[in-house]
């Protein structure tokens, strides 16, 4: 197994991609009315189009499937975030699975509007001037959700500061800390200067929490900010919304005090440690915005839980993440959902009738998808894969608590049980970040044991470059979707949503959206918990062997799987549901029955 280096791949589709993929965009296109906006999104990534590179994984898809959905839904929403100009690293892997990477550079002002409006702010002590170019997330009917990308690469600022917005998640914690004053405290300010005053600031991760002091700058404005008051403080608060995405403390961006003065200077330095916003003598972005907003969620039930414990001085709420159906699902599964039920588009509801749909028809357009999927495959690797063979997928940026190799654990037993199945195929993906030495450790294992038990009952491939066309053609594909998080780590996972809109089951450890989405036998299996990883692995097997494979053998049955795969998962878990309950519980909460009683003039009467 070789991967040529190809990319990107140019590959005939058995059926043609959806059109609407990669928006054409217009230079001159009108930006819609700012003024109108009420909720201003921020996040430091954010995947826009499959050909930017503005993204690195989960965060920047859910925020990108966040802002389809609201431009689906007509909400009045507007986002921030950084232009990336040099993006996030293309990944090759050599025969051994070793990694390198490559910028992947693009023109934000070859491609895109400009906001044509700069703003300077005061950033390590000289001026910054930061500029915007727009992005216009188009809905189904035509709404507009304009997302501003800061770019400081402009004419008059210092040469190290121009590159400031150039690198996702690059450099040190300096560099990451001037980005995020970019993103909260340029950002807020450009959004103002643009004519728009949002109501609710929505903080996707803690990167934007810098914008909580820009805020609180506006409301001092005629004093100083030194002289803000705990009035003042509430004031933001009752504007700001938090979402908190990892258990993982490394996700927890934290920095140095020093640094703190150094990059934003003492005065803003001063007011966060005056406001009780260092933790550990550390200015750390996630107290900053648990201190400085009114409702504070996780993205799953159980995440919501596991946060509160890290957080017991702060209220913290779940709201579980989903993904953009219509961005998600393969071409075919569109055309027949717009056949039977064309109002899944605005209202994922209807996800529910695929009830009603009859099962070997959803069966047809996964196999399109298993087909097209095997035609990247052996267009990247020269490999081919059979598609009447058991498939799983297995792809997500490599960590250690994501434990790519928990499949692999026991190679004796896998390849006994792909022989006794009639054959079995594995299909991975992912990227180690650049810096982490150790990821790439793991990338390199899971390749050496792949290569040692590839076989003709077994044929397991590490496919390069894991990103939005790998992660729909996959999640589209392959007949079961793996994960094996280490309990309590993963917050949510989306890609398992993914596969379950397209059909596809997951054989998942109960962590993250799973505990809710896994019915066992109907929409996937669950992986017995178990307090060592060789007994989940032989776990993991026994469905393999018992469950899945049998079950796999009986058309019929596998194809009722899909379908309650789409119509209990896929009405659940998308971004039209996850938005609304944004609007409901976050943004513009509605008040409770009982609290409207209660604070009614009449005491509440009791029956007697
Ligand atoms: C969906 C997606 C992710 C996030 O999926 P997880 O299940 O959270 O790992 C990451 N990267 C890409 C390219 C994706 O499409």
């Amino acid at each position: 197994m070789s991967p040529t280096k190809r990319t990107p791949m140019m590959v005939q589709p058995v059926s043609d991609p959806p059109a609407a993929i990669t928006p054409e965009i217009d230079k001159n296109a009108a930006c819609p009315d700012l003024a109108a906006r009420s909720i201003a999104y921020y996040s430091m990534e954010i995947a826009l189009s499959p050909a930017l590179p503005t993204y690195s994984g989960g965060l920047g898809m859910l925020a990108g499937d966040t802002l389809r959905s609201a431009a689906d839904t007509a909400a009045p929403m507007v986002a921030i975030s950084l232009a990336h100009r040099r993006g996030y690293f293309r990944q090759m892997l050599d025969a051994d699975g070793q990694q390198t990477e490559a910028d992947v550079p693009w023109s934000p002002e070859a491609t895109l509007p400009s906001a044509g409006k700069t703003v300077t702010v005061t950033i390590q002590g000289r001026p910054l001037k930061v500029t915007a170019w727009r992005f216009d997330v188009v809905g189904a009917v035509g709404h507009i959700i304009p997302v501003f990308l800061l770019d400081t690469d402009v004419e008059g600022n210092d040469a190290w500061d121009r590159h400031l917005t150039d690198h996702l998640y690059g450099g040190d914690t300096y560099y990451r800390l001037c980005q995020e004053a970019v993103l909260g405290i340029a950002g807020t300010a450009l959004l103002h200067e643009l004519g728009c005053t949002p109501q609710v600031y929505h903080m996707n991760e803690g990167h934007a929490a810098l914008l909580t002091l820009e805020l609180l700058r506006e409301q001092t404005a005629s004093r100083k900010l030194t002289d803000a008051t705990d009035a003042d403080a509430e004031v933001v608060r009752q504007k700001c919304v938090f979402t908190t995405h990892t258990p993982v403390p490394a996700g927890h961006d934290q920095f140095g005090l020093d640094q703190a003065k150094a990059i934003l200077g003492d005065v803003r330095a001063g007011t966060i440690e005056r406001f009780g916003c260092l933790h550990n003598g550390l200015l750390n972005m996630t107290y900053l915005a648990l201190k400085f907003s009114r409702y504070v969620n996780g993205v799953a039930m159980q995440h919501g839980k596991v946060s509160q414990e890290m957080f017991p001085d702060y209220t913290i709420h779940s709201i579980t993440n989903g993904v953009h159906a219509a961005t998600w699902t393969s071409h075919a599964l569109q055309e027949l959902l717009d056949k039977e039920i064309p109002a899944w588009r605005h209202d994922n509801q209807y996800f529910r009738s695929v009830y009603g749909i009859e099962p070997a028809r959803i069966s047809n357009c996964h196999h399109l998808g298993k087909q097209r999927l095997f035609k990247l495959v052996e267009e990247r690797t020269g490999h081919q894969f059979d598609p009447k063979i058991l498939t799983l997928g297995f792809a997500r940026r490599v960590a250690t608590y994501k434990r790519a190799s928990l499949l692999l654990q026991d190679p004796k037993r896998l390849l006994k049980i792909a022989k006794k199945i009639g054959g079995l195929q594995i299909l991975y993906a992912g990227k180690a970040h650049p810096a982490d030495t150790a990821g790439k450790g793991l990338i390199k294992d899971v390749v050496e044991v792949a290569q040692k038990l590839n076989s003709s009952a077994l044929r397991i491939l590490y496919l390069e470059n894991y990103d939005w066309e790998l992660g729909a053609q996959l999640t589209q594909g392959v007949d079961v979707w793996v994960n094996t998080p280490r309990r309590p780590y993963e917050a949510s996972g989306t890609s398992g949503m993914k596969a379950a809109l397209n059909g596809v089951p997951s054989l998942s450890i109960l962590d993250g959206w799973w505990i809710e989405g896994c019915a066992e036998d109907v929409t996937g299996w669950a992986i017995d918990d178990a307090d060592n990883e060789a007994a989940e692995a032989q776990n993991l097997y026994d469905k393999l062997e018992n469950c899945i494979a049998p079950l796999y053998q009986r058309p019929n049955a596998w194809a009722r799987m899909q379908q309650s795969c789409i119509a209990m998962n896929g009405t659940f878990f998308n971004t039209h549901r996850m938005l609304s309950q944004y609007f409901a519980n976050a943004y513009f909460p509605q008040t409770p029955m009982a609290e409207l009683e209660l604070a009614g003039e009449a005491e509440p009467v009791l029956a007697v």
